[in-house]
């Protein structure tokens, strides 16, 4: 745990004496360079809901409430309702839940507070859980507009990865199967207090209306690009047999009639061909 330094001399007392939780991922932003980056990248409108993620003692949420229709931010720590409760004391339009974003019902949120304009996520994300915050509103965030968020830098570069990098994961793939990602900018440690060991990096997430490929079934098509790169250094004919309930036969089909080379390395492969090779596995099963 850590105290703000002298230098925050211009928070309020209740502030001054935070004591930071590593175990909740508390980083504050300082750096008012990388405040505007994360909401002038989010190009929050008058009409939008935004809702921000571990808001902490507020470094986005006045400024982001001010452009929004309206803001609901979710704060698992509850020592900062009252910090945020102060800063917030003229924005009408804003609403403070002290939850876990895990455990939010994100669908109801978005359905009961919606209005005419986008739904924006933003925030300075906990790294602790950064895939699952982000995985949770690809998955349950129907009407999600945009995600732009801070993250470590090497969650950053597996979510822009291109396939065949060593960078490129299961994630990489599941995430454009939601969204198109781009980088907004990278941030250096000093940006915080207290400063984090990490580098990190500001990321805007579109969420497609249409998904990129058409499978029958979203979570087998997930569960084969996990399979392929479950073991990195094998070739694919290889790695698929971790789904389970296949024979390798089976498995040489399904590469064969899908055109892929079984001795390709599972990280090569494009969400296109994983999607064929998922369809291909499907009607093989079925026969
Ligand atoms: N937004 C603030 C800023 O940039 O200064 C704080 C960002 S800090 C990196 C992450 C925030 O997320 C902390 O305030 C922490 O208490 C909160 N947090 C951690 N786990 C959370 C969870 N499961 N749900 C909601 N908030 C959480």
């Amino acid at each position: 745990m850590e105290h703000y330094s002298g230098s925050q001399k211009n928070k309020n007392k209740s502030e001054q004496n935070f004591r930071f939780l590593k175990s909740l991922g508390q980083n504050f932003l300082q750096d008012e360079k990388v405040i505007f980056k994360i909401l002038d990248g989010s190009e929050i409108g008058p009409e939008d809901l935004v809702i921000e993620v571990g808001p902490g003692a507020g470094a986005l949420t006045v400024e982001a409430a001010k452009r929004a229709g309206k803001l609901i931010a979710v704060e698992l720590d509850k020592r900062l309702i009252p910090v945020l409760n102060a800063a917030l004391i003229n924005c009408g339009n804003a609403e403070i839940i002290n939850g876990d974003i895990l455990k939010t019902d994100i669908a109801s949120l978005i359905r009961d507070n919606r209005m005419g304009g986008k739904v924006r996520i933003i925030g300075n994300l906990p790294y602790y859980i950064t895939t699952p915050i982000i995985m949770k509103f690809l998955e349950e965030g129907e009407g999600v507009d945009t995600i732009t968020v801070m993250m470590q830098k090497e969650v950053a570069d597996r979510l822009t990865a291109a396939p065949g990098t060593k960078e490129c994961g299961a994630i990489t793939l599941q995430t454009g199967y939601f969204a198109e990602v781009r980088r907004i900018c990278d941030v250096p440690k000093e940006a915080f207090v207290p400063m984090p060991k990490v580098e990190s990096a500001v990321l805007r997430l579109d969420v497609l209306k249409d998904a990129p490929v058409d499978v029958p079934d979203r979570k087998f098509l997930f569960d084969v690009i996990k399979a392929g790169f479950t073991l990195r250094r094998k070739t694919l004919r290889n790695s698929l047999m971790t789904l389970g309930g296949f024979t390798k036969d089976q498995i040489e089909d399904a590469l064969k009639e899908s055109g892929i080379d079984p001795v390709r390395r599972g990280e090569t492969l494009s969400l296109e061909e994983y999607a064929e090779l998922s369809r291909k596995l499907t009607e093989i099963r079925n026969r």
